[in-house]
């Protein structure tokens, strides 16, 4: 069979779904970007990306026949080996949904469902921050905090297709609650919902007044902001005597502005260590921005062929 070259990348997040023809240097041939209105119903938003794809095939005179396959990358739980979509929480009503088979049956091609933190760390190793290095951590800022774990070539899973919650790695036994049910983990001190809620209390508005603040030396936004730091750090560190990382890729919303403040704390801390050789870590930001998660989905499909 001829090699395919080309594959549909999907991302499905809380509030808009992207669609995009992938080639297999990471390029985005063509893309569209929909609505995910997860409350109007799963059948709907499975019919728009159908019919979103049937557009793209159309404007870029491929046939499926061409394709290598359908990856999708959605804000997980998901349940990668069924091809279920398990987040009701910030898919309202998405539970248990099989967007595996329509498609399938659809277009008579292999669909590939992950985690959309599994799928931005395929991305960036396929063509972004991740390439040439193996294994790669990524670790995405954002309201929370996700990871992802690349280990020669292949994305870090457990026996039923978890991936690592690098975000619930402990970091203040007795810190603040955490919405995985325990205290003080990473992403309880350092992601942008945690900056914001300490930040509250101190009468600032939401995170990004909490860096402001900070950078203005406000000594309660800077004590928020060193904490968050320092917990990113402490994590960076279990990271590296855990899943020996040759390359740790930041990435996130809070890394646009944030990057070398984080990755400055990270590196300071792991210059100490004598157990690994952190000479061997290097730490950037990651590189494809909100499209590695269609580049990181379609790379999937594509591996797979
Ligand atoms: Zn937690």
């Amino acid at each position: 069979m001829a090699r395919m070259h080309h594959a549909i990348g999907i991302d499905i997040g809380g509030t808009k779904m992207a669609v995009a023809l992938v080639n297999d240097q990471g390029a985005i041939a063509q893309r569209l970007v929909l609505p995910t209105e997860a409350e109007e119903g799963f059948d709907r938003a499975v019919g728009r990306l159908a019919a979103g794809i049937e557009d793209l095939l159309k404007s870029s005179g491929l046939t499926n026949s061409r394709l290598a396959g359908i990856g999708i990358g959605c804000a997980g739980p998901v349940d990668p080996e069924r091809g279920l979509i398990n987040n009701p929480y910030t898919l309202a009503g998405w539970d248990h949904c099989d967007i595996a088979t329509p498609l399938r049956e659809r277009f008579d091609l292999p669909v590939h469902l992950e985690n959309d933190a599994d799928a931005a760390a395929a991305g960036e190793c396929l063509c972004g921050a991740g390439l040439g290095f193996d294994p790669v951590v990524m670790l995405t800022f954002g309201t929370g905090i996700g990871g992802a774990a690349v280990i020669r070539g292949e994305i870090n899973r457990g026996v039923n297709g978890e991936h690592p919650e690098l975000g619930h790695i402990p970091i203040l036994p007795d810190g603040p609650e955490c919405c995985c049910g325990t205290r003080g983990c990473l992403e309880s001190l350092a992601s942008g919902t945690a900056i914001g809620a300490a930040g509250r209390e101190g009468g600032f508005r939401d995170a990004r007044a909490v860096f402001k603040a900070a950078q203005a030396g406000d000594n309660l936004a800077r004590s928020i902001v060193e904490r968050a730091v320092e917990a990113g750090a402490t994590a960076a560190w279990t990271i590296c005597h855990t899943l020996l990382p040759q390359r740790i890729v930041l990435g996130g919303g809070m890394m646009d502005d944030h990057f070398e403040l984080f990755a400055s704390g990270m590196r300071r801390r792991i210059q100490a260590a004598t157990q690994f050789s952190w000479k061997a870590v290097s730490i950037a930001r990651a590189s494809l921005g909100n499209d590695a998660g269609v580049v990181g989905a379609a790379a999937m499909a594509l591996r797979r062929a």
